[in-house]
């Protein structure tokens, strides 16, 4: 391709919009252009990366006897209904966009395929002789994310590979899941990325877990803890550890204390000079059912540990049933500033508790008679996250409105459901809130003043530092990541919510097993220029850069250049070298920062060289530079290249 005849813009300044240095990048180097929130033009030159990730993840896919197919983008609301997922997919925490047609009827854009694609198994597989199979599709997916940004990395619309396996049984499911492990990471390896396999969350769903792929950088959303012995790696959404020891504590009686001012664990352990591994901390959330039911949530836990909101939020769905709900809805993630403004205004609390909880001197056994369980307007925050402020001895669910009280059938439960982490069942003699303002008591043991809440459960987040349950001499490291493949074991949830059934050898109608396996097309080749660049623009691997070469005329006016970069050009593409020729009229030093900005992998430059028979050949990623004779140039290149795409 010739320069001149592309649309070739490139910025000098980084985008005001653009946060990290792969979205300033691929900007600056007019690789995409913002259309509006989330939603980005994959200009010619990004186009071909992303056909080169998508080839590798085709062949990868192909090789282990997936086929590829392509569904539709737009998805009856019936299905969604079907697997009891419209709710949540389109309410509260809704990612999906959804919409009436002009028949009157409910469709959406496909975040995903799930629905789609049993409904496909329900209709076409009939024996447990067309078992296993695995379809998959490399397309647009839509998500109305709540923060879309850093470019592509989370766009409302984005290019993804999903793939759908179907199976007799779990032994068959997890072989294609092996398969899958190793396809991914040969997707990765072969894209020229450092990433890291993690145990990931798989949600309330259970099965046998999920495995993330996870490209380490910086500005990765996702926080991996690993060992350094490499046997253990985990999203820390899912990650266990043993918590540091407990120190014994000073208190041998119980007793009722004045602690004024001491509504955090901080200001508590500080006025009391104990340990905050002393202290049970009581921390409040607000859970919202699918049928409505607003839930006070209670979590007992050890002061110096945190809750891991994930791994309640799926304690949470398992106690769906006993609300008589399927799904949690949205769990209320304490939020500072409304904290603050909860702590100041009593009127706020009337809203959902009968009377003004003592926040920050909670107990465990705080009265039940706090909550008023008709909430007028239960509270409820879309998508909270950040920083989460305990308060001492509790926290506190933050203001809103629910989307549901629109149906008039939100209710409250009218008994806090309280939970024990772990880490608080083994404290003696600790301390905890008196549900009186400035109180505490101290001394205090469960099975004496406080009754142990029956659900233990373990909703702690690992930190880094703590100990190895594989080994504790080994301690958690921790690395950012950014999420590019999930691959996951869903069993039987959508075949059985949606009946789709095989016949057994014995004759047996048996629901299919399933897994999904989805890998971001788009989000990996933003990855990739976030862990290979430089200060003057981006250094595409080899694998997945739009072109393997670049020439630079340094002046189109010089007869001798010309003719030396139109017979190189011809011959480098013969070869099959892909190759951009910068024919444009324009400074030497503006096109090499330019072949540098976008990030070719080698500049040839026909320049002073030429008069003895040679061409300067630089390498992008190590600003190597050397002459090498006009004919040697093609080999040459074709050797380099060939060893670059071995990895
Ligand atoms: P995340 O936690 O980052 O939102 P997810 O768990 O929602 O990801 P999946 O539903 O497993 O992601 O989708 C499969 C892959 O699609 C992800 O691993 C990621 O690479 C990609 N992906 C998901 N959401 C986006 C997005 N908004 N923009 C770009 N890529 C995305
Ligand atoms: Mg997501």
């Amino acid at each position: 391709m010739r320069l001149s005849n592309m649309l070739f813009v490139t910025l000098r300044e980084d985008p005001a919009e653009a946060e990290i240095p792969s979205h300033k990048l691929l900007v600056r180097a007019g690789y995409i252009r913002r259309i509006g929130s989330g939603i980005y033009a994959y200009l010619p030159l990004m186009w071909r990366v992303l056909q080169k990730v998508s080839q590798i993840v085709r062949e990868e896919m192909n090789a282990t006897g997936a086929q590829e197919c392509l569904l539709p983008q737009l998805q009856p609301s019936e299905l969604w209904k079907e697997s009891g997922r419209w709710d949540t997919y389109t309410k509260a925490e809704g990612i999906m966009f959804a919409f009436t047609d002009r028949q009157e009827r409910e469709v959406a854009l496909g975040p995903t395929h799930e629905e789609v694609i049993t409904t496909v198994a329900r209709d076409m597989i009939r024996s447990y002789r067309q078992l296993p199979l695995h379809l998959y599709q490399i397309q647009t997916k839509f998500r109305d994310e709540i923060r879309p940004r850093f470019g592509l990395m989370r766009g409302r619309e984005f290019i993804m590979k999903d793939g759908y396996s179907f199976h007799t049984d779990e032994e068959s499911l997890k072989k294609t899941y092996q398969d899958m492990y190793q396809a991914y990471s040969n997707m990765m390896r072969r894209s020229g990325l450092k990433f890291r396999p993690v145990e990931a969350d798989s949600g309330a769903i259970g099965g046998s877990g999920s495995t993330e792929f996870m490209i380490l950088a910086e500005a990765g959303e996702d926080e991996v803890l690993y060992t350094e012995d490499g046997q253990y790696s985990a999203n820390v959404e899912k990650a266990v550890s043993l918590p540091p020891d407990t120190e014994p504590s000073p208190f041998t009686t119980y007793e009722k204390r004045e602690t004024p001012n001491t509504p955090t664990i901080d200001s508590l352990r500080e006025f009391l000079k104990c340990s905050p591994t002393q202290i049970v901390k009581n921390v409040l959330y607000q859970a919202i059912y699918d049928n409505g039911m607003t839930v006070l949530v209670l979590v007992s836990i050890r002061g110096d540990q945190d809750v891991n909101e994930v791994k309640l939020n799926n304690e949470l769905v398992r106690q769906a049933e006993q609300y008589n709900a399927k799904t949690l809805l949205s769990l209320t993630v304490p939020d500072s500033e409304a904290l603050a403004s909860l702590r100041a205004s009593a009127a706020a609390q009337q809203k959902w508790a009968s009377k003004p909880l003592p926040l920050g001197y909670i107990a465990p056994d705080i009265a039940d008679d706090y909550i008023n369980s008709t909430p007028p307007n239960p509270p409820l925050v879309r998508g909270g996250t950040g920083s989460v402020v305990t308060g001492g001895t509790e926290a506190s669910p933050i203001s809103g409105t629910s989307p549901l009280d629109k149906g008039g059938q939100g209710g409250g439960a009218p008994q806090f459901l309280r939970l024990v982490d772990r880490t608080a069942v083994e404290l003696k003699n600790f301390v905890t809130g008196a549900n009186e303002s400035g109180y505490h008591v101290v001394g205090a043991n469960w099975g004496q003043q406080f009754q142990l809440p029956k659900l233990v459960v373990d909703v702690r987040k690992a930190k880094i530092g703590d100990r190895a349950i594989h080994n504790p001499s080994q301690t958690l490291q921790s690395a950012r990541g950014i999420e590019a493949g999930h691959i996951f074991q869903l069993g039987t949830k959508y075949s059985k919510a949606m009946g789709a059934t095989y016949t057994s050898e014995s004759g047996e109608e048996l629901p299919l097993y399933m897994g999904c396996y989805g890998v971001g097309v788009s989000r990996m080749a933003q990855a990739a220029v976030e862990q290979s660049y430089d200060k003057d623009g981006i250094i595409w691997p080899v694998a997945i850069a739009p072109y393997h070469a670049i020439i630079c005329v340094p002046n189109v006016g010089d007869a001798a250049q010309m003719e030396a970069a139109e017979k190189l050009y011809t011959e480098l593409n013969a070869a099959g070298i892909e190759t951009l020729l910068d024919d444009r009229n324009e400074r030497a030093g503006v096109k090499f920062k330019d072949a540098d900005l976008i990030g070719i992998p080698y500049r040839i430059v026909t320049g002073r060289s030429l008069k003895d028979g040679k061409l300067e050949v630089v390498q992008r990623a190590t600003k190597q530079s050397q002459d090498i004779p006009i004919d040697e140039v093609v080999p040459t290149l074709k050797q380099w290249i060939e060893e670059a795409l071995k990895g």
